[in-house]
């Protein structure tokens, strides 16, 4: 059999019946599979060529979470994000998506609080008269 020859094939070294060792050409290996959004490349899946991915078992050749194989981690998790947003904004619980810094909680909690300073005060100020026409 005629071999193809060419310096970017892979040459492995084989020994022949005869005891001679023969330089034997393998086709290069496929570039790695690459997440569909962002285009990284994939772990976990094999960098084979596709009759070999043929023999070999499913398991090896995906990763076992939802679009394993197709998108990073990455992406999957602000895929996900983004498809619950849509859900939970689409229901009308805006507030509970806004995620407050520490800060931000910490002024909101000091507003709520002048709030109810505000309205003790003046509720203060609206009682006493009253309380004291009724002593
Ligand atoms: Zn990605």
């Amino acid at each position: 059999m005629v071999q193809k020859r060419s310096r970017s094939w892979r040459r492995v070294k084989v020994r022949t019946p005869s005891g001679a060792v023969a330089i034997r050409y393998r086709k290069p290996k496929p570039n790695p599979p690459r997440c569909a959004k962002c285009g990284a490349e994939l772990h976990g899946i094999p960098r084979v060529r596709p009759p070999e991915l043929h023999r070999i078992a499913y398991s090896e050749k995906t990763v076992n979470r939802p679009y394993g194989g197709n998108l990073c981690p990455n992406c999957l998790e602000t895929a996900i994000k983004e498809k619950v947003r849509l859900v939970v904004l689409s229901e009308g619980m805006r507030t509970d998506l806004r995620r407050r810094s520490r800060k931000a909680r910490k002024k909101a909690r000091r507003k709520r609080q002048r709030k109810k300073e505000e309205a003790a005060e003046k509720e203060a100020e609206e009682t006493p008269p009253s309380n004291a026409s009724k002593a």
